[in-house]
């Protein structure tokens, strides 16, 4: 049996990690399950692969298990499709829901860039194509198959799995493989992304379920990284949010805020909502200007069963955000595009959380050059990024085939993060039953997971490796 790394190795997207339980190198006559199946995103020369077949041919994988319903570990899904995958999909029933409006609009994306390039002949391509389109994304849907948190499903002869909770995003869960190799039993672990450990004062607003699940054991641990070399800062992001905001509105400027549309625009504007009750800041008009964002919102108050307690009481004290007053969300282009009329303050958070595409970038068009507006970052900017750009300070940034000067206020937040950082993961590895016999860290920029490793051997003593791109693992 072995594991093959094909995404998400020296970078943080692109998800993709194949268990062939074939004991012959050519993997040929193996099981072969895919954990997760990312897009990749950020720096060209990774979304490149998007458009590459896999080293095995998709019609050959028997089955992918999602951990969650983020874009770097489900995006790439209609891909595999069209190349031939027919086996099931499993996830669980809040990814599975949320795959469900974020496939079809990452599709719509794809799409719109494709007409836009066609339009404006910026590509190189005649004519340029989506990566896959809406009917495709809707077609891939039918494959999946939903598994509740601590359900064991059997694969095949040698292999069973079960989901437990990482407390990433709404549905999110690490995958337990218990696999069977001439007649022992070994445990591996994929973490997909790991959540802020169980503490509201550390990981203030949190919506869904605090804390990965403790006392796992596993013989081989597959690991992400993204935050390997920082640590959040564990102040109370409000009163900085409240500055922000409230100097904002002063000098009679809006607030652009990037976000992902799932997860983090809830939690965002659960915090929007409070700071207002509370008279922190003023009772200014909230867009949230995504597509998805009713549809995000419905979908995690039908699966109300994994919110925090914090969450629980927001919502028993305010009701569901689609009523609240100044709460807009703005489904149709058309409202979207009326947002940019208003002369009066107002908080538009919208998507894609790193800029990469969608709503956002007409925004933030309109937005960038006037100082008197704020645009704050309340997420991770990956590496070639827009919203890494403009976080770093660059004077212009290119949309839309245009050089916009940025003159508006950039701020960031790092305490939004759904990803436990070092010490964080360091507290969760402690409750481990036993010791892996090996760790690969996946998911992260080389200096995160390098340094991640670093500090799991000094700290841990544990064995600890940093894997590669298409790198193959022998698991005895
Ligand atoms: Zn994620």
């Amino acid at each position: 049996m072995y594991i093959q790394f094909l995404g998400a190795a020296g970078t943080v997207t692109g998800s993709k990690h194949l268990i062939n339980t074939s004991t012959n190198p050519s993997g040929k006559d193996g099981f072969q399950v895919l954990i997760d199946c990312g897009l990749f995103q950020g720096l060209k020369e990774w979304r490149l692969r998007n458009w590459q077949d896999l080293p095995v041919p998709a019609r050959e994988i028997d089955a992918v298990i999602l951990t969650h319903a983020h874009l770097d570990h489900c995006g790439w899904i209609p891909r595999l499709v069209q190349g031939g995958f027919t086996g099931p999909i499993y996830a669980t029933p809040a990814t599975a829901d949320l795959c469900s409006i974020l496939l079809p609009d990452s599709a719509h994306l794809q799409e719109e860039e494709a007409a836009f390039n066609n339009k404006h002949r910026t590509s190189k391509h005649k004519p340029a194509l989506p990566l896959y389109t809406v009917q495709q994304a809707q077609r891939s849907l039918t494959l999946l198959k939903t598994i509740d948190f601590g359900e064991t499903k059997q694969l095949c002869p040698e292999l069973t799995f079960r989901f437990t909770h990482s407390a990433h995003i709404l549905g999110a869960g690490m995958v337990e493989i218990t696999a069977r190799i001439n007649g022992s039993t070994r445990q591996l672990l994929f973490t997909g992304d790991i959540g802020r450990v169980r503490d509201n004062l550390v990981a203030p607003g949190k919506v869904v379920y605090s804390g990965p699940q403790e006392g796992e054991s596993a013989d081989l641990l597959v690991m992400e990284s993204t935050y390997g070399n920082r640590e959040h800062p564990h102040d109370d992001p409000r009163p900085q949010l409240a500055k922000l905001v409230s100097d904002t509105v002063k000098r009679g400027g809006s607030v652009v805020v990037p976000s992902f549309a799932v997860e983090r625009t809830q939690k965002f504007l659960l915090m929007l909502k409070e700071l207002m009750e509370s008279g922190q800041i003023p009772r200014v008009p909230v867009h949230a200007d995504s597509p998805m964002a009713i549809q995000a919102v419905s979908i995690f108050l039908k699966h109300a069963k994994e919110f925090s307690d914090d969450t629980k009481r927001m919502l028993a004290q305010y009701g569901s955000p689609l009523t609240w007053p100044e709460f807009h969300f703005d489904s149709s282009a058309d409202e979207s595009k009326k947002i940019n009329d208003s002369r009066f303050p107002v908080i538009i958070v919208s998507s894609s959380g790193m800029a990469t595409g969608g709503r956002i970038l007409h925004h933030l068009m309109q937005r960038l050059p006037d100082p008197r507006n704020l645009v704050l970052f309340i997420g991770f900017q990956a590496h070639g990024t827009r919203g890494f750009s403009i976080k770093s300070g660059v004077p212009t940034v290119k949309i839309f085939g245009e050089q916009v000067p940025v003159r508006a206020q950039v701020a960031a937040l790092e305490q939004f993060s759904d990803h436990a950082d070092t010490p964080e993961l360091l507290e969760w590895l402690r409750t481990f039953k036993k010791q892996p016999r090996v760790t690969f860290l996946v998911h992260g920029d080389p200096d995160a997971s390098a340094q991640l490793r670093d500090t799991m051997e000094k700290e841990l003593k544990w064995d600890v490796q940093v894997a590669h791109w298409l790198q193959k693992v022998t698991v005895d």
